[in-house]
C-alpha cells in the first residue's frame, strides 16, 4: 500500500469547489474522502475512492473502497441512483465478487458515453469483521466488544454521542449515501452466518412501493416477505422511502460461484429495468421456481451434541416430518427433530456441532394460504 500526501494547495483547490470532502491523502492511487457529492465525480467513468470511516485503537484507520459509476453528465438528474453494498457482515463474502464484476462491466459501459444514471458500490463494508473472521465490528473499548453493524444504521456521529461503531455507520450513511440524496434504489448483499447453508433468496418488504419488482427481478429460490429489522441497511432505506432488499447468496466464508453468477446477472437485469443501460428493454422475469413465503418456522436443538440434518435445501416437507437427528457423544439418539409445519426447507445447519437452543432447520411457509 502506498500512502502519500497530496500537495496542500491542490487539496484546498479541490475542497474549495466541491462538497466532496477530500482528506488530501491518496492510497494506492485513489483519493481518500469523508463525504461524497456525486456532482464532483467525473461523468462517463468509474471512479474509485477510499472512505475514511474510522480510526481503531492504536490509530489504525479503516478505509473502505468505494466505486462510483457515473453515466452521462445529464443522467445524474435524469437517471436512477443505485447502491450496491456487501459484506457489512465480515464473514459474508459472496457479494464481494458480485460488486467487483458489476463495476468491471460498468467501467466499459459508462465509457461509451450513454449510460443513464449512477451506481455506488461498497464491495467490503466491514474490514474489521473481515480481519476477525466475524460478522461483527470489533471495538477495543472495555477490553473489546462486538457490534452487529446491520442493526445500528443510520448510526450516530461522535459529536452527537455515538461510539466508534455508530459513528462508522454514520460515515457510510451520510458520507457515501448522502442520507438518501445519493441513492434512490438499493440492494444489500449478504450470506448466511457461518455454519449454515441456504439457497439463493431475499428479504423483501412488500409494503414499500417498488420492492416487489426489485426482488422479483432477482428470480430467487425463496422470497421472504418481511417487515425487516430495525437498524438494518435494508430497513433504514425502506424507512426513508427508498426501495431496497437484502439479497442472501449462500453461506459464509465459502465462494459459491453459481450464486455469484446469478446475483451478477440479476444486477444487469435491474440496470435494464431501471432504464440505465442504452437500449434498455423491460426484462422477462421467470418466477416459476420462486417460493414466496410470509412465515418462518425455526426448528431448534433441545440439546447440545452432534446433529445430522436429514432434509435437503428447498425440499418440501410435511408437518411432523423428521428433519434432523441429534446424537450425544456415545452416538445414542438424544432427539429426533420434527417439522412443526408444512413448507419448504429454507436453511440447514452444516456445522454438526450444535448447541442447545440454536437453529437446526428453517422451514418457510405461507400462513395466509395454509390458513394457520
Ligand atoms: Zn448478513
Amino acid at each position: 500500500m502506498r500512502i502519500c500526501n497530496l500537495a496542500a494547495v491542490a487539496a484546498l483547490t479541490i475542497c474549495a469547489s466541491a462538497q466532496t470532502n477530500f482528506t488530501g491523502d491518496v492510497i494506492s492511487g485513489y483519493p481518500v474522502i469523508t463525504a461524497l457529492d456525486l456532482k464532483d465525480v467525473p461523468s462517463n467513468a468509474v471512479t474509485r475512492y477510499w472512505l475514511y470511516a474510522a480510526t481503531s485503537q492504536g490509530r489504525v484507520p479503516y478505509f473502505l473502497p468505494v466505486f462510483v459509476a457515473r453515466g452521462s453528465n445529464d443522467s445524474l438528474n435524469s437517471g436512477r441512483k443505485l447502491s450496491l453494498s456487501t459484506s457489512i457482515h465480515g464473514d459474508e463474502l459472496n457479494g464481494i465478487p458480485v460488486v467487483q464484476r458489476v463495476f468491471a462491466s460498468l467501467a466499459e459501459w459508462v465509457a461509451q458515453g450513454n449510460f443513464n444514471g449512477t451506481v455506488i458500490g461498497l464491495p467490503t463494508a466491514n474490514p474489521s469483521g473481515n480481519l476477525h473472521n466475524n460478522p461483527n465490528f470489533f471495538s477495543s473499548s472495555d477490553n473489546g466488544f462486538l457490534t452487529n453493524l446491520n442493526r445500528i444504521f443510520p448510526g450516530e456521529s461522535l459529536l452527537d454521542g455515538g461510539n466508534i461503531a455508530e459513528n462508522y455507520v454514520h460515515k457510510i450513511w451520510n458520507g457515501i449515501w448522502g442520507n438518501t440524496t445519493n441513492v434512490d434504489i438499493a440492494v444489500d448483499i449478504h450470506t448466511l452466518s457461518t455454519g449454515s447453508d441456504a439457497p439463493f433468496w431475499a428479504y423483501a418488504d412488500f409494503r414499500q412501493e417498488g420492492v416487489q419488482r426489485l426482488v422479483e427481478l432477482a428470480m430467487p429460490d425463496i422470497i421472504k416477505i418481511d417487515a425487516g429489522e430495525e437498524g438494518s441497511i435494508e430497513t433504514t432505506w425502506i424507512g426513508r422511502g427508498v426501495p431496497a432488499i437484502t439479497l442472501e447468496i449462500g453461506t459464509a466464508k465459502v465462494w459459491r460461484n453459481e450464486y455469484i453468477d446469478r446475483a451478477e446477472q440479476y444486477i444487469y437485469r435491474l440496470l435494464n429495468d431501471l432504464q440505465m443501460l442504452p437500449n434498455s428493454s423491460t426484462p422477462e422475469v421467470d418466477l416459476s421456481n420462486t417460493y414466496k413465503a410470509t412465515d418462518i418456522s425455526s426448528i431448534n436443538a433441545g440439546y447440545s451434541g452432534w446433529v445430522n440434518v436429514t432434509v435437503d435445501l428447498l425440499e418440501d416437507v410435511q408437518e411432523g416430518q423428521e428433519v434432523a437427528v441429534l446424537y450425544d457423544s456415545w452416538g445414542d439418539v438424544l432427539e429426533r427433530l420434527k417439522s412443526s409445519t408444512s413448507g419448504r426447507v429454507h436453511t440447514v445447519r452444516t456445522d454438526p456441532a450444535i448447541e442447545e437452543g440454536s437453529r437446526v432447520v428453517w422451514i418457510v411457509y405461507n400462513a395466509t394460504s395454509s390458513g394457520k
